[in-house]
């Protein structure tokens, strides 16, 4: 007999990529580059381990469930009150919660695509049905489109800025016309998981949106602040959309680890700072040597870079591959390659180069 849901079967898996330690073994190398994940590659900030292996030492108990002591440094730090945040296990899970919180059985998700790639998997598993308007030509979203897509189903909209995998970013009149144009019964949220890269002034910070009604800002300590691994995510919105995710929250799972990783990754913002500066020099110098081999590789406001190269795609994957670097394609569209170290990324580059020339 059947056990799970028929719709199940065709809906992708959230890949994440292929393993280093595999592949390394595969072209006997001491180690292969991964820069699939957009994570930082300078290691934990200081203090976290540290405080990390603290806080485990209390493991035989739950951690705190009102996540207090975090929610409050969130609050200081970007100057809301703590009831408006809610933290989760990932920015990912919070945009999951987002979508029970707001939509039921046959309400519609509006995001553009292509975006990134849990949005549809979470439409499906959640029960709400996706609208996916297409980027623009340019690779960004078209905000005139998804505005227009919005109907009387129309629950809540995803607005990924940067949007991942393109690196585009959108600017501030654009956002605020679309912003206007959205039903007030529409929950916009901003995903904003690479915001700490963003250099380009004309692109706002969400949170200067957060005091409008229908907007949540979901930001990620997984990439600019180091810690992928520990699982932490929040947002910012209205109280009462932020009580109404809290209580959908999976219990206890902003962890232990989580949340003491969290407080000690938020006293080093200088030097989260020194290091998005490091991936931001190296993100224009990457784009700048690519743009030599993909003319159309658009300005990146990211940790990545997006190389639309259309049918070559996967075959660039696998070049780049067999040189032991680990990317992230997407097939018959684009590839999406992070900025590692200035090491790596030369490696990276001269992968690039001969698998283009
Ligand atoms: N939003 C975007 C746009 C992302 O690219 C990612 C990570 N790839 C996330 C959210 C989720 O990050 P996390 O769950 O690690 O916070």
């Amino acid at each position: 007999p059947r056990l799970t849901r028929a719709d199940l079967d065709a809906l992708p898996n959230y890949v994440p990529g292929r393993s280093p330690a595999d592949l390394a073994r595969e072209l006997g190398l001491p180690e292969a580059i991964k820069l699939a994940s957009n994570e930082v590659p300078y290691g934990p900030l200081p203090g976290v381990v540290e405080a990390v292996a603290e806080a485990v030492a209390g493991v035989h108990r739950y951690p705190d469930m009102g996540v207090v002591a975090l929610r409050q440094a969130l609050a200081d730090r970007y100057d809301v009150d703590p009831d408006r945040i809610a933290t989760g296990c990932g920015s990912v899970a919070l945009a999951e919660h987002l979508v029970r919180t707001t939509c039921l059985p046959g309400d519609e998700l509006v995001y553009s695509w292509r975006s990134f790639e849990a949005y549809p998997i979470i439409a499906a598993t959640s029960g709400a049905t996706s609208v996916q308007v297409p980027n623009e030509a340019a690779h960004g979203h078209d905000l005139s489109a998804m505005a227009t897509a919005v109907t009387d189903r129309t629950r809540m909209i995803l607005v990924c800025n940067p949007n991942n995998p393109t690196g585009t970013a959108i600017r501030r009149a654009e956002l605020d016309r679309f912003l206007d144009a959205v039903p007030d019964d529409v929950l916009v949220v901003i995903d904003e998981a690479y915001r700490e890269f963003v250099t380009d002034p004309e692109v706002p910070d969400g949170l200067t949106y957060a005091d409008r009604p229908n907007v949540a800002v979901l930001r990620t300590l997984s990439k600019a602040w180091g810690l992928a691994g520990l699982r932490i995510g929040f947002l910012v919105a209205q109280p009462l959309v932020a009580a109404a995710v809290r209580k959908v929250v999976t219990p206890f799972s902003t962890s232990m680890a989580a949340q003491a990783g969290a407080l000690a990754a938020l006293a080093q913002a200088d030097e989260v700072q020194r290091r998005c500066a490091l991936v931001v020099a190296e993100r224009d110098r990457v784009t700048e040597a690519l743009r030599k081999l993909v003319p159309d590789v658009p300005t990146s406001q990211a940790n990545f870079v997006w190389l639309p190269l259309g049918d070559r795609s996967l075959a660039f994957g696998r070049a780049c591959e067999s040189r032991g670097v680990i990317v992230r394609p997407f097939s018959g569209d684009g590839v999406r390659v992070t900025v590692g170290t200035p090491e790596e990324n030369d490696a990276f580059l001269a992968a690039a180069e001969s698998a283009l020339r």
